[in-house]
């Protein structure tokens, strides 16, 4: 068995209190749900726990508050076999809570009170520095602080550790950031937020890619919900449509592609092979409800590619 390939992961942690609803309701709307849950979500959490069952070492740098949540959170990533020495319990700030709502369609509509995530420190990144030595890749989202992501960016250079960068929930990006990137892999909304064009579609994707491209970014892969991905890299434009399943919650999607394709990309697979990868990954993961639980294990994506 070859060693699994380490990956850092940085970034939130939050518990998902979702609501089942019949149509997601309009402003100033009180809608009937039905079943309620508890879930792990965050999308650092998530995406770290994407990428161990898909068959990576991961380490993970967060906050979580000293509470139920935060305690239950860790318990989850621990058994998962992830690593969380680096994770910080805050004793100042609550952990973080997502308030999400899923329609039948599988649409969902998220609020998110972030609590320790937003005091995630540069110090908290740098007391991880050999995570740096050792990890493949490092995953990041914009979930934490930008002076925290910025510090990440900056020691993954000093170590020449190729960087993952999902620009999610949406926000600028300092244009010297860029060329810091190996992968960037926003969801439409996020591509159309760094670059004016409004994504709705492959073609307005590839656009939106080869704008974020001549900014210095080397990969570029804009996710489209069931339309799939669009890449943009040295050499390779193209759109790869999604595997065709029956959604049932697509919340996490973009969280699961990012964990897979970061595994399949530091196993060696080629990108067009690591991107199939991860949207089989994904594709699993909208057939069931919840966050990090609809997160596929390896033989899962495995058995669903052949
Ligand atoms: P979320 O915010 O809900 O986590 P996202 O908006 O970041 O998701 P999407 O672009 O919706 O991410 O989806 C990521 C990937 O997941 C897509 O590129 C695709 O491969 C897969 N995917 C999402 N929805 C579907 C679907 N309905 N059918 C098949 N694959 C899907």
């Amino acid at each position: 068995m070859p060693t699994k390939p380490h990956i850092l992961v940085i970034g939130s942690s939050n518990t998902d209190l979702v609501v089942k609803v019949p149509r997601l309701p309009a402003p100033g709307e009180t809608v009937l749900g039905g079943d309620f849950a508890s879930v792990a979500g965050g999308k650092g959490a998530n995406q770290a726990v994407a990428a161990a069952r898909a068959g990576a070492a991961v380490t993970f740098v967060a906050r979580v508050g000293d509470d139920a949540f935060g305690r239950l959170s860790l318990e989850g990533l621990r058994k998962e076999g992830i690593h969380v020495d680096y994770v910080v319990t805050d004793r100042q700030h609550p952990s973080g809570v997502a308030l999400i709502l899923v329609a039948p369609d599988g649409q969902n509509s998220i609020a998110v009170a972030p609590g320790a995530n937003a005091h995630l420190t540069p110090a908290d990144v740098h007391h991880a520095a050999a995570a740096f030595r050792s990890a493949r890749l490092v995953v990041i989202q914009l979930e934490i602080p930008m002076p925290a992501v910025q510090s990440a960016l900056e020691l993954a250079a000093h170590h020449r550790v190729p960087v993952l960068l999902n620009p999610a929930p949406a926000r600028p990006i300092p244009t010297d950031w860029f060329r810091h990137i190996t992968f960037l892999v926003p969801n439409a909304k996020e591509a159309g937020a760094l670059t004016g064009i409004e994504v709705t579609d492959p073609d307005t994707a590839i656009r939106a890619a080869a704008r974020l491209r001549h900014k210095g970014v080397a990969h570029v892969i804009v996710t489209l919900g069931d339309q799939g991905v669009v890449l943009d890299a040295p050499r390779l434009h193209k759109h790869l449509p999604a595997h065709r399943v029956h959604a049932v919650d697509t919340t996490a999607a973009g969280d699961v592609f990012c964990g897979a394709l970061a595994v399949a990309w530091t196993e060696g697979r080629p990108l067009l092979e690591a991107v199939h990868f991860a949207q089989a990954a994904a594709a699993i993961s909208v057939t069931r409800f919840g966050a990090q639980r609809s997160a596929p294990t390896r033989a899962e994506i495995e058995r669903f590619l052949h």
